[in-house]
């Protein structure tokens, strides 16, 4: 694996299109039209994306941050193989601090981020991966967010400092966005989200690990576009969450259908059937899960026999759980039946996906909503 020698890439522009060039092209293409593909775009910008990638005048400068989560996201990101990860660090992004991936340790890291800072100051891109504890742990000295300390800083000064100087803030996997497992009840740290935390707007790529090629995608929306892309108010881009997992799912014929999986092993689950009676969150999710996969477009839950858990969803621990537990209503009325009901409404998925979303996501926010919650406990 490629490593950052003292956390900062030292590719200049025009290294870097050389070595993009030096790419197998077809490998590049297949990259193209996969980042095409994600977004939601013709065959007709392959092109485009080509050119954009090659031609950046600069490689968007990354700095990446790890707060109080597992590193899934790291795993999945360093794990892509369109692009592969050297090709994502030196060629297509600047990665300039990476706790996980970079040699420097100590103060020499701590040294790489102040100057990928100022470098690049207003121009980066602060990608943050884990949750943020506010809470005060116990003891005479303690104060706010020590449950965090990275550097001699808590969790939150530091975010606050990277990401105010950022061109804009990208949260990977559910922690960083909306507080992930670390925020779930009794949430004993006091966790939550990064926007929550800065009080600054978040791009979201929620999942738990996120998928890479979503997260890939939205800076290469950057590089062709000039801008990131539109996203749901839960500010997660729509080329990625804003259709169900239900409304693109394979089984989903068989949801229609009536035909359901009623344990793992029998005869439904062979056939393929529909998960919902073991537990599927697909109707309840937003995430382009069925239509990317995972790990390159080698499979995702649903396709490998396990339900949809939701992980891309505010508090998916607290609100999905139990897991293994069927969604007790499924229902967007006059538009589907629950599973006991199917069979009587065949209505077509995509006009559901569409019209439903914003709507359905208001409903989810309220149903998410953890001042809410608590007022409701
Ligand atoms: S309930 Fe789950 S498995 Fe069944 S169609 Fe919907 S997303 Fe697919």
């Amino acid at each position: 694996m490629c490593q950052l020698s003292s956390g900062f890439s030292p590719k200049s522009s025009e290294e870097r299109v050389k070595a993009l060039a030096g790419l197998d092209r077809r490998d590049f293409l297949s990259f193209c039209s996969i980042m095409a593909a994600t977004l939601g775009l013709s065959p007709s910008f392959i092109p485009k994306i080509a050119e954009a990638v090659e031609k950046a005048a600069r490689r968007p400068s990354v700095i990446w941050l790890h707060f109080a989560e597992c590193s899934g996201d790291s795993e999945a990101f360093i794990r892509s193989s369109y692009p592969s990860t050297e090709e994502l660090i030196l060629n297509i992004l600047s990665i300039d601090y990476h706790e996980t991936i970079m040699a420097a340790s100590g103060e020499a890291a701590e040294a790489a981020l102040q100057k990928a800072m100022t470098e690049n100051k207003g121009k980066y891109i602060a990608v943050c991966e884990g949750a943020i504890p506010l809470a005060t742990p116990p003891g005479p000295n303690a104060k706010k967010g020590d449950y965090l300390t990275i550097g001699g800083k808590t969790g939150l000064e530091l975010a606050k400092e990277v990401c105010a100087d950022a061109a804009a803030v990208m949260c990977v996997g559910n922690c960083a966005s909306f507080g992930g497992v670390q925020a779930q009840r009794p949430n004993p740290t006091g966790a939550v989200g990064i926007e929550e935390a800065i009080g600054k707007p978040t791009l979201k790529i929620p999942g738990c690990p996120h998928n890479p090629v979503n997260s890939v995608a939205t800076i290469v929306n950057f590089l062709l576009l000039g801008s990131f892309p539109k996203t749901d108010n839960l500010g997660r881009p729509l080329f990625a969450y804003g259709k169900r997992i239900h409304d693109h799912c394979p089984r989903r014929a068989h949801f229609d259908a009536g035909q359901f999986v009623e344990e793992f092993g029998d005869e439904g689950a062979k056939n393929g059937w529909c998960l919902y009676k073991m537990g599927c969150k697909g109707p309840e999710t937003y995430h382009n899960c069925s239509m990317v996969e995972y790990n390159d477009g080698t499979s995702w839950p649903v396709k490998a026999g396990h339900g949809c858990i939701g992980c891309s969803e505010p508090n998916f621990w607290d609100n999905m759980s139990p897991f293994y537990g069927r969604l007790p209503n499924v229902i967007l009325p006059g538009v589907e039946a629950t599973a006991d009901k199917v069979g009587f409404t065949l209505v077509g998925a995509a006009a559901v996906g569409a019209a439903a979303h914003g709507v359905y996501t208001f409903m989810n926010r309220k149903k998410f909503d953890p001042t809410l919650k608590d007022k409701e406990e």
